[in-house]
């Protein structure tokens, strides 16, 4: 690739802090909360005007959808998040569990105030874009924004980015896999005029279960065969749709490449139908801006052909139109650390449990072909050291970039967990600060004590 060299110049100090979380998903909202309640003096930064994440910025809604009776929960902020939502008028019923559907829309204004009861500072359109570094530490995280390119100083930086973007910055191992085998990008589709009870008698006598997410959910994995379960899982109920799109195929009213099929959501009582997650375009790398562009492109295509096919075939959908497709393409996927501890896909549903536990998480894994409900009380503890970069002593990673296999990933990845990782790594991160402690000497009792007083459960 051509290069040229850019001039050095100096930069304005934008802002200084003990903790700061870049990123302000579920992982760096509960990071930014942890260290704030812990006593930092905290700072969210985000590239969007919103705090959510994937939750607001792509409209995905299904914070819980895996919980069921006998389900057991780390708690902390992660419950925490949903049950503000659930009073701040922000969420639904969801269709296939005891959880709630987070209003992509109404959340992000839950998420400003919260963050405005606990003393976080937030920092919105605004990129992390480097690091400055003195030895093994970051001095400062470089931004990009409207008022130019400046720095922020922090004692302790945690990485919420999803991609890792501040351990890659940093120069810190991380793990790629190959494009062909990173789950895919989706452009979330949001539907009105949507007949909601004649959706429902359709629903109620096609009875959509997990064992119908055959080949053509094959997008999630990455083979063609559809998905691995651990068969308790076959004959429940899943918000699956798959058959309207073969027959749009059939009869040629939308392409036979067309990739669309997969699940709805919630419903409104003004016919709203939201986080139509139908379309996923695989062999795309998320850190690729080229590929960026393709996954939003073909990914509004591709929700067009949604929209034809569930009008011709869908009852209750005849007179639906296209209310909005999510604010940006929806990305699962990328860099994860090299952690000073890992875990596999054993760990996640062998009960794995550790002495360094910051939190627990049910055995529910959803992703790379494997989908496994947590309906038994089966969970695991969540090792700090999948949270701590090797090669950077006050830098913390939380939320999908944590370190671990597929398998374990596919646990790990998801939003729950992400605020559970979040969590630990705010709390941990504020420690540091106030200790003047590398993240690898961080006293564990004390990390763990405090994520206690903070209502997390660690055992
Ligand atoms: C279409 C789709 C459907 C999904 N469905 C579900 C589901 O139903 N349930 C579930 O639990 N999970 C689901 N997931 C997975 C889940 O949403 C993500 O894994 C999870 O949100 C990751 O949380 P996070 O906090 O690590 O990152 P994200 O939610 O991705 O948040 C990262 C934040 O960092 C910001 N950011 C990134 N880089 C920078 C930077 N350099 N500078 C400043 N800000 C930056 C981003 O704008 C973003 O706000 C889904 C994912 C997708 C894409």
């Amino acid at each position: 690739m051509k290069k040229i060299l850019e001039p050095s110049r100096e930069l304005e100090v934008l802002a200084s802090c003990d903790v700061l979380v870049v990123g302000g998903g579920p992982a760096g909202m509960a990071a930014a909360l942890g260290a704030a309640r812990d006593g930092a003096n905290t700072i969210i930064l985000e590239r969007f005007g919103c705090l959510g994440g994937v939750l607001t910025t792509v409209g995905c809604e299904g914070y819980a959808w895996y919980r069921h009776e006998g389900t057991i929960e780390a708690g902390g902020i992660g419950r925490e998040l949903e049950e503000k939502a659930i009073r701040g008028n922000a969420a639904r019923a969801e269709p296939q569990s005891n959880s709630h559907a987070i209003d992509a829309e109404a959340f992000k204004y839950v998420a400003d105030q919260l963050m405005e009861e606990s003393g976080v500072r937030s920092i919105f359109h605004c990129w992390a874009v480097g690091v400055i570094k003195d030895s093994n530490r970051i001095k400062g995280v470089i931004t990009e924004s409207k008022s130019g390119r400046k720095v922020i100083l922090a004692n302790s930086v945690v990485d919420c980015s999803a991609d890792g973007d501040i351990a890659y910055f940093s120069g810190c191992e991380m793990e790629t896999r190959p494009k062909n085998e990173m789950l895919g990008l989706t452009v979330m589709l949001n539907c009105v005029g949507v007949d909601v009870a004649k959706f429902q008698e359709y629903i109620d006598e096609v009875k959509p279960t997990y064992g119908d997410w055959g080949t053509g959910f094959s997008d999630w994995s990455n083979k063609s065969g559809g998905i691995a379960t651990s068969r308790k899982e076959d004959n429940m109920f899943s918000p699956y749709l798959e058959e309207p799109f073969k027959r749009a195929k059939e009869d040629g009213l939308i392409p036979q490449d067309a990739k669309v099929c997969g699940t709805y959501s919630t419903f409104s009582e003004h016919g709203e139908a939201t986080q139509l997650n139908l379309v996923t375009i695989r062999g795309l790398d998320c850190t690729s801006v080229e590929d960026l562009t393709k996954g939003e492109v073909e990914g509004r295509k591709n929700c067009m052909h949604a929209i034809t096919a569930l009008r011709a075939y869908v009852p209750g959908f005849e007179n639906a139109k296209l209310r909005n497709f999510g604010m940006t393409v929806g990305t699962r996927d990328s860099r994860k650390i090299i952690g000073v501890e890992t875990i596999d896909g054993s760990y996640v549903t062998g009960e794995g449990r550790t002495e360094n536990s910051v939190g627990i998480f049910p055995e529910f894994l959803d992703g790379y072909g494997l989908v496994v409900l947590p309906t038994t009380g089966r969970y695991f503890q969540i090792p700090y050291g999948i949270l701590v970069p090797k090669d950077v002593d006050n830098l913390w990673v939380a939320g999908r970039a944590v370190a671990g296999d597929k398998a374990a990933h596919s646990s790990t990845r998801n939003m729950m967990c992400c605020a559970a990782t979040g969590q630990a790594a705010g709390v941990a991160a504020s420690i540091g600060s106030r200790l003047n402690v590398a993240s690898n000497n961080v006293p564990i009792n004390q990390l763990q004590e405090k994520l206690t007083e903070q209502g997390v459960r660690i055992n």
